[in-house]
């Protein structure tokens, strides 16, 4: 077995490009520079694509929100009507009994106008809410659906508490302007347009004067959205600091009460808090200074407009009912455009929450995607790595492998030993393919890696490590994880007798159907380990991968894992990385993995025999107070 195994040194390899580092290395802090120059409008108008397979509801929804709009600005000229016609000089008791009645029509005219667009105001509101409610589903979707696909080397720099905080709070005020504050506008927005019309054919003067302001205000707007925008942004971005740190401690609780260090988790969390809070209450003070100026503007022109239409109805140009209607108007117009204004900072802010969320849908995932191959069948499996070279991108310049070369003939047993650091986890993260090596190959059945079929590559792989991780659902469903629901209870049950796992199963009031908690940890790290082993058994994985599997667990646990282990191992081609001599001892060939490099490999005797590195490892173990079978290289 020794001659599967080629040693070199890293004389004779070449150091490898680093060239495509700089690119992979992108957190969400890259993110944000690359924000600058990005435009203004862009990501809002985004979300609005979202919408288009609800198209039909949303032209329902304008429709009734055109006329519920219409039906608004109709009431001022209606209730115009009704003071002409009461302020009509009349006399004789007929007149007054007609001009009684044209009131009563007039009225009866209102009450239809009132309840139809009562039905279409509710019309719009639901309309527009149920489409937005579908439009942010989609959007929480479709961000989850490309973050889980980004490579390892993503999540390596960047904190799921900002990812989490993009994924709820972001599109959630994404949400809320999309929602009420779409509908919300487009309502202010017609309200503004046919009542401007109505104001022109009232009087072309007066609605000249009125307009007289707007050229100031829009210019004002737009210098007040940019940087309500920019302000948002920022502030996002620390609430998602604040986020991932509330995310960091909840994760770690044992590790902050043990340390007793609740008080400094408050105080970093309340940091971040604070930074988040600076910025919302400039945010709140540009908001505030904003309303008011609108709002002193649009006072003063309305007075404006008063007192010469005062002027215009004194000198007979216009009647006392087309000033009523007219000033009504003016008022529906000025309030729906002061109800603008607040909707336009909803905007911005969604507009730069929007920004953001679009900026992670946009990553491209640095690792090229697998292909389609399926390479391997029943009896064959190996694993080649030939001349590998790697660095994990979140540190580009510290090359932690440095031209490994290794191949685990199929059914072979090839167990890693060295220092810590050395390298070992590197290299099952390799086969797993959670990264791709910087140069060199690593090869399936004779197949690169990234031309095999993701889903076949981690059917046919397995690993199980040494801090396994369960979901917080129940053991048989954790056990079934990878089978896609194609595993019956039976093969559950046998995979977790194999895995030494089924009897505390048993024991447990709800058996199988017991819950283990959030990483799994209801359970004891024996227990977790043995659960983990039966999840890989049932993939029956061709290949099997244990990094230190046994190393966290205590003396009876260990003996039950290490059990269930040699059950895992049987036939398959096997990568273990391993503290115990015994299991050193039994495997084909061992290679000693030291500073990224393998110094020393073959079987456990010819390497006792040839007195190196891995002697000197054994012997310090032997003087130790177990026995040699017991005997655990503690340098692994
Ligand atoms: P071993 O399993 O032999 O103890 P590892 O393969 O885990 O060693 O680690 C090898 C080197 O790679 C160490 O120097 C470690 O600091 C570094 N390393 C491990 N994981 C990462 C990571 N995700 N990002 C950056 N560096 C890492
Ligand atoms: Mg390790």
């Amino acid at each position: 077995m020794g001659k599967n195994f080629r040693i070199k040194t890293a004389a004779s390899s070449r150091m490898p490009l680093l060239n495509h580092e700089e690119s992979s290395n992108q957190g969400l802090s890259d993110l944000e520079e690359g924000s600058a120059v990005q435009p203004a409008n862009v990501g809002f108008c985004r979300v609005f694509r979202l919408a288009k397979p609800d198209t039909g509801i949303l032209v329902l929804a304008t429709i009734a929100l055109l006329i519920a709009s219409f039906s608004s600005i109709l009431i001022p000229k209606y209730g115009g009507k009704i003071i002409d016609i009461v302020s009509r000089d009349v006399r004789e008791p007929e007149q007054r009994a007609e001009a009684f009645n044209a009131v009563k029509n007039t009225i009866i005219q209102i009450v239809v106008i009132v309840v139809t667009g009562s039905i279409c105001t509710a019309l719009r509101a639901w309309l527009f809410n149920s489409a937005s409610e579908r439009v942010v589903a989609r959007l929480r979707k479709d961000l989850f659906g490309h973050l889980i696909n980004q490579e390892i080397a993503f999540y390596d720099v960047t904190r799921t508490g900002e990812l989490l905080s993009r994924l709820s709070e972001d599109t959630q005020i994404i949400k809320n302007a999309a929602t009420t504050n779409l509908s919300e506008a487009l309502r202010n927005i017609t309200t503004t347009l046919i009542g401007l019309c109505f104001m022109f054919a009232t009087s072309k003067k007066l609605t000249l004067l009125a307009l007289v302001i707007v050229p100031a205000i829009s210019v004002a707007v737009r210098k007040f959205g940019r940087y309500l925008r920019e302000l948002s942004h920022k502030t996002q971005a620390a609430a998602a600091v604040a986020a991932s740190i509330a995310e960091e401690s909840f994760g770690a609780i044992r590790t902050v009460r043990s340390f007793a260090q609740e008080d400094h988790e408050i105080s970093r969390y309340s940091e971040k808090v604070d930074e988040t809070l600076k910025l919302g209450l400039k945010q709140a003070k540009v908001v505030g200074l904003f309303s008011g100026g609108l709002n002193a503007a649009s006072t003063l022109s309305v007075i404006a407009v008063v007192i010469y239409g005062a002027y215009l109805t004194i000198y007979g140009s216009m009647t006392t009912g087309a000033l009523t209607s007219f000033i009504l108007y003016s008022l529906t117009v000025g309030s729906a455009v002061s109800a603008l204004s607040g909707l336009y900072t909803t905007v911005m802010k969604a507009s730069g929450a929007s920004r953001r969320v679009f900026q992670l849908l946009d990553r491209v995932s640095s690792m090229p995607k697998s292909g389609d191959k399926c390479p391997i069948g029943d009896e064959d499996g190996d694993v080649e790595l030939d001349d590998v070279w790697f660095a994990y991108p979140s540190r580009p310049t510290h090359m932690v492998l440095k031209g490994v070369t290794l191949k685990l003939m199929p059914g072979s047993k090839v167990a890693l030993v060295g220092p810590s650091g050395g390298g070992k986890t590197t290299i099952a993260n390799l086969i797993e393919r959670f990264y791709d090596p910087l140069k060199g190959k690593i090869l399936l059945s004779g197949v690169p890696l990234v031309e095999i079929s993701h889903h076949f590559l981690h059917r046919k792989v397995s690993i199980v490590s040494q801090e396994p991780i369960l979901f917080n659902c129940s053991i048989e469903e954790n056990i079934a994880y990878g089978m896609e629901g194609n595993a019956s209870i039976s093969d559950i049950e046998n995979a977790a007798r194999m895995a030494n796992a089924h009897e505390f199963i048993s024991k447990f009031p709800d058996k199988y159907k017991t819950f283990v908690g959030e990483r799994g940890v209801r359970l004891s790290g024996g227990q977790k380990q043995r659960v983990a082993i039966a999840r890989a058994l049932l993939m029956n994985p061709r290949v099997l991968l244990l990094d230190e599997a046994t190393s966290a667990l205590d003396a009876e646990s260990e003996y039950l894992v290490q059990d269930a282990m040699d059950s895992l191992m049987k036939g398959r081609t096997v990568l273990v990385i391993a503290h115990r001599l015994s299991t050193v001892k039994s495997a084909d060939t061992v290679a000693v993995v030291s500073d990224g490099q393998i110094v020393e490999s073959g079987t456990h005797d010819e390497l006792l025999s040839s007195n190196g590195i891995y002697t000197a490892l054994v012997k310090r173990q032997l003087q130790g107070p177990r026995d040699e079978d017991n005997g655990v290289l503690a340098m692994t």
